[in-house]
């Protein structure tokens, strides 16, 4: 579709409610191509039409692309009867884009989680066809061993008999159970199973302790993000998304 309302738009775009819209409207606050609006509910071009509120341009943008470092004790959901959502972190003008979480990690687990209003991105980055590479950083109890990466590059079976994909097990420290220290690993998958790393090791004896994701694909977890926040994804990281 070509033209749209433009309080639809706006409001889309966090720029107020349709009342609120209709408010400014009123005070001559809303501007299209340098005639001030009469009516909110007018037909414009998006991509077209140069459209300013109070003096400010209005940059239109269908999707947005949200990188979040996802703390512990919130669920990847948008909606939960419960427990706070990822939903639930991001700033307030994200609302009216109605974003969703492209995957999920466990409530315990923390780390890189996207989240886009994007349905053809995020179908892509899920498809289990595509084996989008996810790298995990993770505390296991207790010794991790070379005879465990060698499983990993094989294949383990899950507790439901499933036989996962070969998998990168990178050791960067050997715990001891005696010095109650636990080993800590990356490990890379190509799939994304419930649990998948967690069940991995329990296939070969050991728990994870602590669990967070680093990287999707090309995407990596921007380090200066506290637990919590979240920022918009680079040209660059979009661009080596899609
Ligand atoms: N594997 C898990 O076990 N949990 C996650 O949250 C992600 C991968």
């Amino acid at each position: 579709k070509q033209t749209q309302r433009l309080d639809k738009i706006l409001a889309h775009m966090g720029l107020g409610t349709r009342s609120e819209l209709k408010r400014l409207t009123k005070a001559g606050a809303i501007v299209v191509n340098g005639v001030k609006v009469k009516d909110s509910g007018m037909q414009v071009n998006p991509e077209k039409d140069q459209i300013s509120v109070n003096g400010e341009p209005v940059i239109y943008r269908e999707f947005v692309y949200l990188m979040l470092n996802k703390p512990q004790g919130v669920v990847s959901a948008t909606e939960d009867h419960r427990d706070r959502t990822v939903v639930d972190l991001l700033d307030a003008m994200y609302a009216p884009f109605e974003v969703f979480p492209v995957g999920r990690l466990d409530k315990d687990t923390e780390g890189l989680l996207l989240l886009t209003n994007d349905g053809k991105l995020a179908h892509n980055l899920l498809s289990p066809r595509k084996h989008v590479p996810k790298t995990y950083f993770a505390k296991v109890e207790w010794e991790v061993t070379d005879t465990d990466r060698e499983a990993f590059a094989q294949g383990v079976t899950l507790d439901d008999g499933y036989q996962t994909l070969p998998a990168v097990l990178n050791i960067l420290s050997v715990g001891s159970k005696s010095e109650g220290r636990p080993s800590e690993i990356e490990l890379t998958i190509m799939e994304g199973k419930f649990h998948q790393v967690k069940r991995m090791f329990q296939a070969v004896g050991k728990m994870v302790v602590y669990l967070q994701r680093i990287s999707m694909g090309p995407l990596e977890l921007d380090r200066s993000l506290r637990l919590g926040q979240s920022r918009e994804l680079s040209e660059e990281e979009l661009l080596a998304l899609r």
